[in-house]
């Protein structure tokens, strides 16, 4: 079965635990305003911009051809992700699949981690949770840890900045704490947007009030995207941002952490 990938980072260290691979699925059906993956928008060859796919580990680059921006195979990908088992094994790592919404490829995605599965890979899915309730029900028992995306509770505004309502994505939120599956928190921080005061004592009273989640990423803003989106011709709608200072950081990290969650900051690479 063959699926679209748009990117594949080796040796990656904040996407779960250990040393990973992680797998970026092409397309996405939100559009947040500071994506900073705007090439997932785009699926398959047709309609996908050139010169992106860069950021591939150049240990991955030999093969670039083959895989990059093209529909690949479980087969080809796969055959890629073995190649650091050993470093998997020695570290507690694994595969992690993002992208763009692996969701938005159920099958592939379903394949892919049932490969996974058959070389006893720890599995990681970053998802925005904008899926299926089948489609998920079906990758489940084949994922090993949830990172997953809390970006409003508000539902306005979560049509607002990111074009679809969030009612679905805490549904599936609420239905996966329920199955008792590990689920890591990840808080994109934008200034002026999901950074406000209001938003994030409504994310701490939804946490406390669902799930058994422990753990909260924050992901500060990286103005990097601002490029992306400018090489890609797609408008930037955010405008120019406001940093966020140290001291801001530290202080919404407090907030999360005085309720009894564990904060991690970083991941902004991502
Ligand atoms: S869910 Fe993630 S990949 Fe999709 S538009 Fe939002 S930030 Fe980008």
């Amino acid at each position: 079965m063959k699926g679209s990938v748009f990117d594949l980072k080796k040796f990656a260290i904040h996407d779960g635990p250990g040393i990973r691979t992680t797998v970026f699925f092409s397309g996405c059906p939100l559009r947040c305003w500071w994506c900073h993956n705007p090439e997932s928008f785009f699926q398959g060859q047709d309609g996908r911009p050139a010169g992106f796919g860069s950021r591939m580990s150049s240990a991955y680059e030999e093969d670039s051809e083959r895989v990059i921006g093209d529909e690949v195979s479980v087969e080809a990908l796969m055959k890629e992700i073995l190649k650091d088992n050993v470093f998997y094994r020695h570290s507690g790592g694994g595969v992690t699949v993002s992208g763009g919404e692996p969701l938005y490829q159920p099958e592939f995605l379903y394949q892919l981690l049932v490969a996974c599965k058959v070389e006893n890979l720890n599995v990681a899915l970053d998802t925005s949770g904008y899926a299926e309730r089948k489609n998920l029900e079906m990758i489940n028992g084949l994922v090993d840890l949830y990172l997953y995306d809390i970006k409003f509770i508000d539902e306005k505004m979560h049509e607002k900045y990111t074009g679809v309502s969030n009612r679905l994505i805490l549904e599936n939120f609420e239905y996966l704490s329920g199955c008792g599956k590990a689920v890591e928190i990840r808080f994109p921080l934008i200034p002026g947007i999901t950074g406000t005061s209001d938003n994030i004592d409504s994310i701490i009273e939804y946490l406390k009030g669902v799930s058994a989640v422990h753990k909260i990423e924050i992901l500060p803003y990286n103005k990097m995207c601002e490029d992306k989106f400018r090489r890609m011709n797609i408008k930037y709608r955010p405008g120019p941002l406001p940093a966020i200072s140290g001291e801001d950081l530290s202080s919404i990290s407090k907030r999360f952490s005085d309720e009894g969650f564990v904060v991690i900051v970083g991941g902004s690479e991502r």
